[in-house]
């Protein structure tokens, strides 16, 4: 068995409406799409979703990592998955979010091989995923608006978006819970915002409207900056931006700076390097979320199917192919009712039926 083709397909999506977190404001994604051919005739999706501010990388960074990969993937065994990513580290370090993208095709042939969605050959732990839905930052009146909404959709947690004003951001939480009620999980996301002082200001203040946890709450390098606002909070303290592999979450679990980690497969470089976060962390008792960038269905049926199999990633925020107007995928994928994601009987991934207009034509293919 072996990679016959690689294709590289660059992808604009469009957002319903401006997406605003601390760090900035989206109004479309640039992702990329790779497809790989083998030589069995079973055909493998990825994508990445490149997030500038996490990894340094952007569609055209990804594009040139994988004209170094994409030659030297032809040939290789699609289901000697370690060898295959162990080969993508050594054409080039770094670039997580163009090595997932192949990585999720891979994972994507496996299932499709054996005959069996992906997340029952990863552990096959859970047959749905509760996701939350994210809150972009606006006036706090206006995202009680948009939690009531949510609300009503039947969503049953909500991410809320925080870290440009420690006292708009308290009244952010104050008016979101009481348009969503009691009976709905509300966890936040500062992506960095705050100063050391502001999270355990903030985080004190907003404990009372029951805080599920908060994501990322100072700077991504500042470790002893985490672990001083883990201490002073009562609100349990997610790492994300902080943690792109098993090394650092080891590294942040042994400075005793989190409760939860994020994995996104942006920042890890798969689901590969994802499952091996988690155990890491399952070692150390601390759970997992897996959360997403700008991803389509595809990208987000990948870290739902992971998900779905391993024990250890008991929270999801997979989400984005929802805020995004253009739908690549027009059949299969992981559907979302109720703050459930569920999967369709379709193998690997589960992607049956891509937009060809959206996806456009290669603009690279190797064989
Ligand atoms: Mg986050």
């Amino acid at each position: 068995m072996g990679i016959r083709q690689v294709e590289v397909y660059h992808v604009t999506l469009k957002y319903r409406e401006p997406f605003r977190i601390a760090a900035g404001v989206s109004t479309e994604a640039n992702n990329v799409v790779v497809k790989l051919v083998t030589d069995y005739g079973v055909i493998g999706w990825g994508e990445s979703s490149p997030s500038k501010r996490v990894t340094g990388e952007t569609a055209e960074t990804v594009g040139r990592t994988l004209d170094k990969i994409g030659p030297k993937l032809i040939r290789m065994c699609p289901l000697r998955i370690e060898q295959d990513v162990e080969l993508m580290d050594t054409i080039v370090e770094g670039n997580p979010a163009a090595k997932a993208a192949v990585d999720m095709a891979l994972h994507d042939v496996l299932g499709k091989t054996v005959g069996k969605p992906l997340f029952m050959l990863i552990g096959g732990y859970r047959t749905e995923v509760m996701t939350d839905v994210t809150l972009g930052i606006k006036s706090a009146k206006e995202m009680a608006g948009d939690a009531a909404k949510a609300v009503r959709k039947g969503f049953r947690a909500l991410k809320v978006k925080l870290g440009t004003d420690p006292a708009e951001d308290v009244e952010r939480v104050r008016a979101v819970r009481e348009a969503a009620g009691d009976d709905v999980q509300i966890r936040v996301d500062a992506n960095q915002g705050w100063t050391v002082k502001q999270a355990i200001d903030v985080l004190n203040k907003i404990e009372k409207f029951k805080i599920q946890f908060a994501e990322q709450p100072v700077s991504a390098e500042d470790i002893k900056g985490l672990r001083e606002v883990r201490r002073n909070s009562p609100v349990p303290i997610m790492a994300d931006e902080s943690v792109h592999s098993p090394r650092d979450a080891l590294r942040l679990i042994r400075a005793e700076a989190v409760d939860f980690i994020n994995i996104k497969l942006m920042k890890c470089g798969g689901i590969l390097n994802g499952r091996k976060i988690a155990e890491v962390a399952e070692a150390a008792g601390v759970p997992c979320m897996v959360g997403c960038m700008s991803e389509s269905e595809i990208g987000i049926a990948a870290a739902a199917h992971l998900a779905a199999g391993v024990k250890n990633i008991q929270y999801a925020d997979l989400d984005s192919d929802l805020l995004l107007k253009d739908r690549l995928v027009k059949k299969g994928g992981a559907s979302v009712k109720d703050s459930a994601r569920t999967f369709s009987k379709g193998c690997g991934l589960g992607v049956e039926e891509i937009d060809a207009q959206l996806l456009g034509k290669p603009l690279r293919i190797y064989k």
